[in-house]
């Protein structure tokens, strides 16, 4: 099996986690940087074209702020991400508010910003109504194609999604937010997750044109951008092809012209909101070996656990593992890699061949960049880990370690009787 590359000098890892200790997550922000560009440029045709990055796949600020410096916005679902991105200075149109199940707060909090509310079904719009001080102005709403369109195992069939609003609610959707006092309007789907069928995305803008067409033809509203949702995958495993952005981009501006500029509908700008393939592949989880023990099978037990990474244990995904420093070895030993939690999903791989492995020696598991860390929990005590990124020739610390008082920090107080009066 063809090895995969990690695109951070081994030696600087190697450092870090010398000096600073292990598990930590790094992120090549260089990297993360180089695609981003690549992304742009490959949708450049597109009028004011934006990806709002999907927050929830890496939520430090401090990445906010270096997808800000690229021009990327930021997809939020709660009231925490939205102040995330303020602290980041993404604010307004560069927020889109793609929220589900909503609280009143997060409107609230949505209208003040001024980002663009992604309603998720009709009846949120009275919703909004009474929680924001006044309607909000840039609206859009999530279709849910139903059986139009077929799922794959993250995202499920449309169908049985509890996401968006259905093909006969749409066009009222518009004509109410409309009485509402809403001015500009957007519309958003998502019916991808980790996908690498470059059709699956290009077909997702043709459903989209075609309803701007229907939605202008029965409501006179214009729509002024598709967001055409993220879900563009990336390859876990070595033999997982790269998507091809370009000619994403490229079939995509074939569409525009034939569908919207052809029908009088253009200018129609184009978002996506990507989170995984913008920074999944730029991203590693560095793990240090405790003990190697023989049971009925092998198994190397590092000092990470599912609390730094939780999709092999949730889906049984994929993640590629180098032993640093053990390129050159054949890969003649079998291991199921695990965590410390006393939870028997707790695996980063089972039944993975590598090279021999001993205690001491750091492992690279690969593409953790989005949905790594962010997914951490504190399960059986467990704290979560530092990251850092690399940019520019320096290696910074974005976070730290968390500590047993940032643990406790909860409940570490005189309990108080609650008034019931
Ligand atoms: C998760 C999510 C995204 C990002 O998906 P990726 O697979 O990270 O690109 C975007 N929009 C919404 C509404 C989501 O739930």
């Amino acid at each position: 099996m063809a090895d995969k590359k990690i695109t951070i000098g081994e030696s600087i890892i190697a450092k870090i986690a010398q000096k600073e200790g292990t598990p930590f997550n790094i992120y090549d922000g260089d990297a993360i940087v180089g695609f981003a560009k690549r992304f742009y440029k490959a949708f450049s045709w597109a009028p004011e074209f934006i990806n709002y990055f999907a927050v929830k796949a890496l939520p430090n600020i401090n990445i906010l702020r270096l997808l800000k410096g690229v021009g990327m916005g930021g997809d939020c679902s709660s009231l925490p991400e939205l102040r995330l991105c303020e602290t980041a200075g993404i604010l307004g149109s560069n927020i889109m508010f793609s929220s589900n199940d909503t609280p009143d707060e997060e409107f609230a909090k949505a209208c003040e910003l001024d980002a663009i509310v992604n309603f998720d079904d009709i009846t949120h719009i009275e919703a909004a109504r009474k929680a924001c001080p006044s309607f909000p102005k840039k609206v859009s709403f999530r279709y849910n194609p139903g059986k139009d369109r077929t799922g794959n195992a993250l995202i499920g069939n449309p169908v049985e999604a509890k996401y968006g609003v259905t093909k006969e609610q749409i066009c009222d959707c518009y004509r109410i937010a409309k009485e509402n006092g809403a001015e500009h309007f957007h519309i958003h789907t998502m019916v991808a997750s980790n996908c690498l069928k470059e059709d699956e995305i290009v077909e997702t803008a043709r459903m989209l044109f075609t309803l701007v067409g229907k939605i202008r033809r029965e409501t006179g509203i214009v729509i002024e951008g598709v967001d055409l949702g993220g879900g563009i995958g990336i390859p876990y495993k070595p033999e997982d092809k790269e998507m091809d952005i370009e000619s994403i981009g490229s079939r995509i501006h074939a569409l525009y012209d034939e569908m919207i500029v052809a029908s009088g509908l253009a200018p129609l700008k184009i978002a996506f909101e990507c989170g995984r393939c913008i920074t999944g592949p730029f991203g590693y989880l560095v793990s240090k070996v405790r003990h190697v023990t023989h049971k009925y099978k092998d198994y190397v037990g590092l000092d990470a656990c599912m609390a730094d990474l939780m999709r092999p244990g949730l889906y049984g995904a994929y993640h590629h593992i180098t032993v640093l420093g053990k390129a050159g070895l054949p890969l003649d030993h079998v291991y199921d890699v695990t965590g410390s939690l006393c939870e028997n999903n707790d695996k980063f791989a089972i039944d993975r061949p590598l090279p021999v492995v001993a205690k001491g020696d750091i492992l690279v598991i690969h593409d953790t960049g989005a949905h790594g860390t962010a997914m951490g929990f504190n399960y059986n005590g467990k704290l979560r880990h530092a990251e850092y990124l690399v940019l520019d020739g320096h290696v910074r610390c974005i976070r730290r370690d968390e500590t047993y008082d940032d643990y406790v920090a909860t409940q570490l107080f005189e309990p108080q009787v609650v008034d019931l009066k």
